[in-house]
């Protein structure tokens, strides 16, 4: 008793400490979740900052290269400076690997502070400057530059007009503060500015796309969408990737870079003039770049300056912003899709859990339903055996000598062997059945052709106990989708029962007609004792015989009416049993009809 209620409690035991681990696994997914969900915020950061850093060095390179290309070298006497500029023109046309940067070349001279700015422009073909007016779109420039011409190169308004974002253009002096502790020497080019206009559209119609794809594009396309701005004009985009996202859409974006500003790139170091930067004069004429906070350094190493340096912002802004909305709800979906697929294999694996414990189950039942079944029969066997040897041992041993006598021995013998027949069939059957071997053939049948046959097989039994039989069938009944032969053998039980059952009676109800839902009904009713209220349970349970059945000696297995259920429900019906009009008990089998269109596509037989 101590073991069995172990043995049931124990699957109830296994199920709760899967339960419980099922639920410290989605706390550790969810924990797992979180920390994954952060870190791939971090890695899409990091690697932002790096493509972000990565574009706006690449640009800042070649505007410093202009820059260097273009600036006044201390040794160059001032009257053979302008020289130079004309031959750093064709070097840069020869060997700058952007040359279409560069779209002309002006020089703006103020030689005192009342006089009149005047603006040359370098005329490639002639080699030379040539007057110009000044254009209207240098006008804010001019006015800035106007203020600021006569300042020393390294004074802060002079640095402030190196980078022109609006033109866009770089202000380069052609002259030179004094080292520290010198006097300032007159200088015949106080005073005169190089204008190095850049081509915009080179830049925004190919360099930046290209930069775009080389740092933010893989097979996918791109994740982000990328806009460039001008400070000091943040609402008209110089640049845009997408035309899909117009600046108004970036907001404040996912991150923001200052570009267009110069840099001192260790491999643009010879074009500073090769000497000790500390013994050039006018080392600051390239703007020291600033000291980048701890986290903007980038990845690679030998870019940043070191020493003391002041920060300095860019002309322009690149502003980068992820294509779902931000960046942080790109994680959220990350996080969401990651959640999703650790919620699907939780869920598979509480169902797989379950069905195993279903099946488990199961099995112990069959294992159980096996063992009552072998139990079953082997006592069900025993009774005949017995009562036929002792039958046969009493007339081998001339015990019987009446011939009336040996007569009832006889009848004895024959009734128990076919009472054995028919257990042993029913038996089979119903092995057949629990194993899933037995297979029906199912075909459209007129359940009337079905009561019938089973009356026409029982007809010897009707005669015998003189047996009043009333059947009723409805018309326009629809046929029903049944193995004949083995719904035959189904009511045939049934009738059987009841005249087994229907004391004296003397009288068998067959009733056949239109259920509900679309069902076919055939009753069975006796007018005998009935049945106990306490055996309706147990009434189709395999080898279940009645109080007053096993009481009063009837003859039976208590398989008949198992089978009857059995068959019933492979054919998608059910059996039920109610109390017989006016006394007695009425088993109904309930049987599906075929549809219109069943019957007009004929059902297929199952292999
Ligand atoms: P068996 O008839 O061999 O005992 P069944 O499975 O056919 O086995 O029936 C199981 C039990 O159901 C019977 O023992 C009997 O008690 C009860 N039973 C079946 N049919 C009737 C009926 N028509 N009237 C009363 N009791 C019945």
């Amino acid at each position: 008793m101590k073991s069995k209620s172990f043995a049931q409690r124990l699957p109830i035991a296994i199920a709760v400490v899967l339960v419980a681990l099922l639920a410290v696994l989605a706390v550790l997914q969810w924990q797992w979740i979180g920390e994954v969900s952060a870190m791939e915020r971090h890695r899409m950061r990091m690697s932002l900052f790096i493509a972000g850093s990565h574009f706006t060095e690449d640009f800042d390179r070649e505007v410093t290269r202009a820059y260097l290309y273009f600036h006044a070298e201390p040794m160059t006497p001032p009257e053979a400076r302008l020289d130079r500029v004309l031959r750093q023109y064709d070097r840069w046309n020869a060997e700058a690997p952007y040359p279409r940067l560069v779209r002309d070349v002006f020089v703006m001279r103020r030689n005192s502070p009342k006089g009149e700015s005047t603006l040359e422009v370098l005329w490639p073909a002639e080699h030379r400057f040539v007057a110009c007016p000044w254009p209207p779109e240098f006008a804010a420039l001019r006015k800035r530059w106007e203020e600021a011409a006569l300042e020393p190169p390294s004074s802060p308004v002079a640095r402030s007009l190196t980078v022109a974002g609006e033109i866009p253009g770089l202000v380069i002096p052609l002259t030179f503060s004094p080292p520290a502790g010198e006097s300032p020497r007159p200088d015949p080019l106080a005073g005169v500015h190089l204008l190095v206009r850049l081509d915009q559209k080179a830049i925004v119609g190919d360099l930046f796309p290209s930069l775009t794809r080389r740092y933010f594009e893989n097979s996918q396309g791109s994740d982000y969408a990328l806009a460039v701005e001008a400070k000091g004009n943040p609402r008209q985009a110089v640049f845009l990737s997408d035309p899909k996202f117009p600046m108004a859409s970036f907001g404040a974006g996912d991150l923001g870079l200052d570009m267009f500003r110069l840099r001192p790139f260790d491999e643009l170091r010879s074009l500073r003039g090769g000497r000790s930067q500390a013994t050039v004069r006018g080392r600051d004429q390239v703007p020291p770049p600033p000291p980048r906070p701890r986290a903007e350094r980038p990845e690679r190493g030998g870019r940043t300056a070191s020493g003391e340096r002041r920060r300095e912002s860019g002309a322009w802004r690149l502003v980068l912003k992820h294509r779902e909305g931000t960046l942080e709800d790109a994680v959220a979906a990350v996080r969401r899709r990651n959640l999703g697929i650790s919620l699907g294999i939780l869920a598979l694996l509480g169902t797989t859990m379950g069905l195993m414990m279903v099946a488990t189950q199961r099995m112990q039942r069959l294992a159980r339903l096996q063992m009552e079944f072998v139990a079953g029969v082997t006592h069900e066997l025993n009774t005949p055996l017995t009562a036929m040897r002792s039958a046969g041992q009493n007339l081998a041993a001339g015990v019987v000598a009446d011939p009336g006598q040996v007569r009832r021995y006889g009848n004895l013998i024959e009734s128990e062997g076919r009472r054995l027949s028919d257990l042993v069939g029913q038996a089979l059957e119903l092995a057949g059945i629990q194993s899933g071997r037995r297979v029906y053939h199912p075909r459209p049948v007129e359940a009337a052709e079905i009561v019938d046959g089973a009356l026409q097989d029982c007809r010897w039994l009707l005669q015998e106990k003189h047996v009043a039989v009333e059947r009723e069938v409805d018309a326009g009944l629809p046929l029903v989708l049944a193995d004949a032969a083995a719904m035959r053998r189904a009511v045939q039980n049934l009738i059987e029962n009841a005249v087994k059952y229907g004391g004296r009676a003397g009288w068998l109800g067959v009733r056949v007609r239109q259920g509900a839902s679309g069902q076919v009904e055939i009753t069975v009713a006796d007018r005998g004792p009935g049945i106990r209220r306490e055996d309706l349970p147990h009434l189709f349970k395999p080898f279940f015989r009645g109080r007053d059945a096993a009481a009063g000696g009837m003859p039976g297995n208590g398989l008949g009416l198992s089978l009857v259920s059995h068959v019933a429900e492979a054919h998608g019906g059910r059996v039920t049993v109610a109390p017989g009009e006016p006394a007695g008990s009425a088993f109904t089998l309930h049987l599906p009809a075929v549809t219109a269109a069943e019957q007009v596509q004929g059902v297929e037989e199952p292999a």
